[in-house]
């Protein structure tokens, strides 16, 4: 008999879950709000209920579920199964969370970073699915990634590995909540296309966009939509700013593949919601950046599951480990 998973994607805002079959097939679906401000024992609780949920939506004796897999914005240790702290979410300063939602559903559980975990599914059921090697970036309010080599998550050393976020892109540049200065996820996430366009226009520069961000709007009415829409508009502050993000994002693509050399970089989250607006000039950019040496072979695509990556990729993650 095939064997079932819970994969679980924890977020700051609201919890995604659900029974997912050996194949990566979803039998079951909840999402639910996380409520991150009442603490880490209320959300436990919330999990543990979700986990019973599920089980009666998809018809499931527990004896069914082989293990629960579960992806959490990091940073976190999977060997000790501990969330050291998760961003928006008061009270998960060093959470035993592995060890405490095992206990209270009787399965064994499997602790992932939530980035790693949504990249795993794409390998599994998803953009990467006839690869061995990618790499995932996630283009949100920061820019979360993954990195799938021979088919297994790498980790690292110190659960630590796939961080390109982080990675230092301007030297001196823009400065970062993580503490350093230019990392990629101040140009390349969708967060940084608003705050780089409200930026400019408190400046003086004109644009379109002026009554969202100057002076009689605010910054955060400056999505990267808007940015993108007024762009294609032809509004030039929005199309500089746009495609300097399409840069960024073609570097990082070219780093990538010097460094791991992978089959494939798969880009997902908000801003992949642009379409050929975005993979139109990242392809021209990285066309233009990589090197002339051997040929070209990295594929760049969109992710495909979309907000079911996580929880799929978290029950894949129990699988490696569990079954
Ligand atoms: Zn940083």
């Amino acid at each position: 008999m095939a064997d079932n998973w819970i994969g679980i994607d924890l977020g700051g805002t609201n919890i995604k879950a659900g029974v997912v079959a050996d194949g990566g097939a979803v039998l079951a679906r909840r999402e639910v709000d996380t409520q991150a401000d009442r603490g880490f024992e209320h959300v436990l609780a919330r999990l543990v209920q979700l986990v019973s949920d599920l089980l009666a939506d998809a018809g499931l004796m527990r004896t069914a579920v082989r293990a629960i897999g579960i992806g959490v914005p990091g940073p976190l240790s999977h060997h000790r199964g501990i969330v050291f702290s998760a961003p928006n979410m008061p009270g998960w300063e060093n959470a035993p969370v592995r060890d405490r939602l095992s206990g209270a559903t009787g399965l064994p559980v499997s602790l992932e970073n939530d980035a790693n975990a949504a990249c795993f599914g794409e390998l599994v059921a998803g953009a990467g699915r006839q690869m061995q090697d990618i790499v995932m970036l996630t283009l949100g309010t920061g820019v979360g990634s993954g990195i799938v080599l021979g088919g297994r998550l790498w980790r690292g050393s110190y659960d630590a590995a796939g961080e390109i976020g982080h990675t230092i892109v301007v030297p001196g540049g823009r400065p970062c909540p993580c503490g350093q200065r230019g990392c990629l996820e101040r140009y390349a996430s969708a967060s940084a296309v608003g705050q780089r366009a409200a930026e400019a226009i408190a400046a003086g520069e004109e644009s379109t966009l002026a009554p969202l961000g100057g002076a009689r709007g605010t910054a955060e009415a400056v999505t990267a939509e808007a940015v993108e829409r007024a762009a294609a508009q032809g509004d030039a502050l929005a199309r500089r700013i746009w495609d300097e993000t399409c840069y960024y994002l073609a570097l990082a693509c070219v780093n990538i593949k010097q460094t791991f050399d992978p089959q494939q970089v798969v880009l997902a989250g908000g801003l992949i919601n642009a379409g050929d607006a975005l993979m139109t000039p990242v392809r021209r950019h990285y066309d233009g950046l990589h090197w002339r040496i051997t040929p070209n072979r990295m594929r760049i695509d969109f992710a495909t599951l979309g907000g079911n990556a996580g929880l799929i990729g978290a029950a894949a993650l129990a699988r490696s480990e569990f079954g």
